[in-house]
């Protein structure tokens, strides 16, 4: 293959499929590369497919931006695309009288990042809606909801298609180089095969691999900051016919690296638990079933009947993170290198939750950064 075009993206996982259609709908040419044989292989298949309200990200943050912006245009695309959804609401939940007060600093992070009806309710509020939950109190996020992750990326993948996007699976892009037009991507598929990608602009979107492949176009990761550490993240799932009903999304206050072990129901009405953090040096989606006991310890402080023989192993998720272990508050990195001399290369790097919620948004400003090119 040795082909031509306006813009190489790498990785077809949401984000790139999003970038894509937006792209492409927008009049570009557009070559999707991807090293597996299916699109949304790896993260964008192994999280907790909420729809987040944005309720934890510093005000001004592209986190906060971008989910605020993703969160409205994915509920207008699945509405009118036919994208299962549905907004199931939030519970964050206070175990004790002391964590009040951090549920009152998320609804103010929260209502500044326009994360809309936020209340905080009592214990006889929680036990109405949510009966084998206990709490003291709970701030309530209505438009908090759940997505089918996997059909959100294969219709970003179908209109970028039908806008005549090129869509390349088991191929990986090992070497990136500069052209007086552009870059200029090697590419090596699943038999050995080699070929060459000339395109003006190059968007990285490689997940996991994302400081690899910006390493592979020249940056310096640890100058720049663009090193990722990998950070597991675990799911249990509720056995069949054990006597827990959930309604909605139970969160706890948050502490800790993550989100914190939350309770999910999948649109098939299934439960799950997770995920836990746990920062590994591998990517690895193994689930230790001996975790059932931490799993059950920490959901039994919000659902106090649960029992650790009700838990079974079930997936796990590895999040791209830009901050170390230890580190605070890192935010996405959505940007056109020019600054940096890399004119018309697009990194988006550290794209952990809320990714899935935020990929119109990211792709929405990857078409405009793109845009005087
Ligand atoms: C445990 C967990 C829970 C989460 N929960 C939520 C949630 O509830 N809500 C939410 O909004 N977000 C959530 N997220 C975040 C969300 O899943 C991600 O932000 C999103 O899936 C990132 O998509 P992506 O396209 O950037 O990455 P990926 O889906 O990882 O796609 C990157 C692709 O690039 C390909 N690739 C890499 N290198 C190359 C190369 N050199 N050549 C070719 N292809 C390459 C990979 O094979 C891969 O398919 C969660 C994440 C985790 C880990």
């Amino acid at each position: 293959m040795q082909s031509a075009t306006d813009v190489a993206i790498v990785g077809a996982g949401v984000v790139g499929l999003a970038c894509a259609a937006f792209l492409a709908r927008a009049g570009r040419s557009v070559i999707v590369v991807e090293r597996n044989e299916r699109p949304g292989g790896e993260t964008t298949s192994r999280n907790s497919e909420v729809v987040h309200a944005g309720l934890y990200y510093p005000e001004a943050s592209l986190k906060a931006r971008l989910c605020r912006a993703g969160r409205e245009a994915l509920y207008a695309r699945c509405e009118a695309r036919g994208v299962s959804h549905r907004r199931t609401g939030k519970l964050v939940v206070a175990t004790e009288s002391g964590e009040v007060a951090a549920l009152e600093a998320i609804c103010t992070s929260g209502t500044a990042n326009g994360a809309p009806g936020l209340e905080i309710v009592d214990a006889a509020a929680v036990a109405a809606q949510e009966p084998d939950v206990s709490a003291v109190a709970a701030l309530v996020s209505p438009d908090t909801g759940i997505v089918d992750a996997m059909a959100l990326c294969l219709d970003y993948a179908a209109e970028a298609e039908e806008y005549g996007a090129a869509l390349v699976y088991r191929t990986e892009i090992v070497e990136i180089g500069r052209t007086d037009f552009g870059w200029r991507l090697h590419a090596r598929d699943a038999a050995g095969g080699t070929s060459e990608v000339d395109c003006a602009a190059v968007v990285n979107a490689a997940g996991l691999a994302g400081d690899t492949l910006a390493e592979r176009a020249g940056f310096d990761i640890d100058a720049r900051g663009y090193r990722l550490h990998y950070c597991k993240g675990d799911y249990f799932s509720l056995a069949p016919g054990a006597p827990v009903r959930i309604s909605s999304l139970v969160y706890p206050v948050p502490a800790g690296p993550g989100m914190g072990v939350h309770a999910t129901v999948d649109l098939g009405g299934r439960v799950r638990f997770g995920p836990d953090a746990e920062y590994v040096d591998a990517v690895c989606y193994d689930v230790d079933s001996a975790k059932a006991a931490d799993f059950g310890r920490v959901v039994r402080r919000y659902i106090p009947t649960l029992r650790d023989e009700w838990l079974a192993p079930d997936y796990a998720g590895v999040r791209p993170k830009l901050a170390a272990p230890g580190e605070g508050f890192r935010d996405f990195v959505v940007a056109e290198e020019s600054d940096a001399g890399f004119p018309g290369f697009v990194n988006c790097l550290g794209i952990e939750s809320p990714g899935l919620t935020a990929s119109p948004a990211i792709a929405l400003r990857v078409t405009e950064l793109l845009g005087s090119l």
